[in-house]
């Protein structure tokens, strides 16, 4: 599998047939798995704690190791993910296309561009 040649379909089903596989629909509520989201991303964000970003980008570069572990904790985020798509019934892609058009309306580029500002303060 890679980027490429892998729907957003294609890992939904996988992630769906792995969960039923295992009987684990019974635990797969949308409570638990907005939870198991954030408490993954804060495992992804542990990685980073207390580190300086530039040593972080020439980590990531040069450690194989660390990189590793950094797409681990990104994948549990991502599965997590789409196993709430599957059991919120979202449609992935199109929530997707509708927040970029969204975000593209709040942060018009001749106002954006080079800022960090928030929307309500552009
Ligand atoms: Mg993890």
């Amino acid at each position: 599998m890679n980027d490429k040649a892998t729907t957003f379909q294609e890992i939904k089903d996988i992630v769906l047939k792995f969960r039923d596989d295992r009987d684990w629909k019974q635990f797969h509520d949308i409570k638990n798995l907005a939870e198991a989201i954030s408490i993954e991303a804060g495992e992804l964000q542990e990685l980073f704690l207390w580190k300086d970003k530039d040593e972080l980008m020439r980590k990531l570069s040069e450690d194989s190791n660390f990189k590793e572990k950094v797409g681990e904790e990104l994948a549990d985020v991502l599965l997590y993910c789409f196993n709430f798509a599957n059991s919120a019934d979202i449609d992935i892609s199109q929530v997707m296309a509708n927040k970029i058009k969204s975000n593209d309306e709040k942060y018009p580029v001749e106002k954006s561009k080079s800022s960090a500002a928030k929307y309500t303060e552009l």
